[in-house]
């Protein structure tokens, strides 16, 4: 591909940057097969999120959950990280890049060998799952035979709900894990936003935070985000080609 004259306004800013920090969405992900909410034709046009107070009180809710979650196991676990995952893990491992925030629940970043400390985790992760009361740990796979065979709700012996590691529509944000990306936002003089509409708060707070605190702001998504006006740079493309050209990764 050749260099034109947005990847290399990309590569000149991340070359004179001191700390970037990365925040990815579900936009990463698409060129792994893993479809995203708000494309044309996601995830959120055929099925609207179930709210978490809707899956406390209601067993059809919590059914139809663990319907829509193994209905997508098979594209979560033949999802592997693309080009876009690997140019930001060379980031990281080139010490330009300590922290990657990710509003994703895949896995990827950790699977492109960002080591897991170093991915902030805002919206949990779908590749496991927990009991809400005890906190136990689940295998997806485990549960989705019974489920399949028996038809069993997964449910812990505690007499808790078991759920996704994930953070559902209406349930609280991982305390430490806001409090870290707080930390890594103030602490950036760059801050580069890749696959997300940006309206999801609070994790679309972050880039506002950045920018507010003098960084300069990136935004790469293939559709205009509401944060475009007060972003350095817009970059309205594909996300593997663009970043991988700008970081020399195939
Ligand atoms: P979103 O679906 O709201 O927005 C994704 C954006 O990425 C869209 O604006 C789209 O234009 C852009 N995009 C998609 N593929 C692209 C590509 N190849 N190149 C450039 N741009 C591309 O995603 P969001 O802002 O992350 O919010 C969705 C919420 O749903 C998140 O909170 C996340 O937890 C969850 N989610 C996660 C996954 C995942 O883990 N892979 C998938 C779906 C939804
Ligand atoms: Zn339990």
């Amino acid at each position: 591909m050749p260099q034109d004259s947005d990847i290399v306004a990309l590569a000149r800013m991340i070359g004179e940057a001191n700390y970037v920090v990365v925040f990815t969405g579900a936009g990463i992900s698409t060129e792994s097969g893993i479809p995203d909410f708000r494309s044309p034709g996601g995830l959120w046009t055929r099925n609207a999120p179930i709210d978490f107070s809707d899956f406390m009180r209601s067993h059809e809710a919590r059914k139809e959950t663990w319907r829509r979650r193994f209905n997508m196991d098979a594209t979560l676990r033949e999802a592997r990280p693309n080009r876009g995952h690997r140019a930001v893990a060379q980031l990281v491992h080139d010490g330009k890049v300590p922290a990657v925030i990710t509003q994703n629940i895949d896995g990827l970043h950790q699977e492109s060998g960002i080591p897991a400390d170093q991915v902030i985790e805002l919206h949990g992760n779908t590749t496991y799952a927990t009991c809400l009361d005890c906190a136990q740990r689940f295998e997806i796979d485990d549960l989705r035979i019974e489920f399949e065979r028996d038809g069993i709700v997964p449910h812990c012996a505690c007499g808790g709900w078991v759920k996704t590691a994930t953070v559902s529509f209406g349930q609280s944000m991982p305390p430490e894990a806001m409090r870290r990306a707080q930390k890594e936002t103030l602490a950036a003089d760059l801050f580069i936003a890749i696959g997300s509409s940006l309206v999801v708060y609070p994790a679309a707070g972050f880039p506002e935070l950045a920018k507010r605190n003098g960084a300069r702001l990136v935004i790469l998504n293939r559709e205009p985000t509401g944060l475009d006006p007060i972003a350095d740079l817009v970059l309205s493309r594909s996300i593997g080609e663009t970043l991988g050209a700008a970081v020399g990764v195939d």
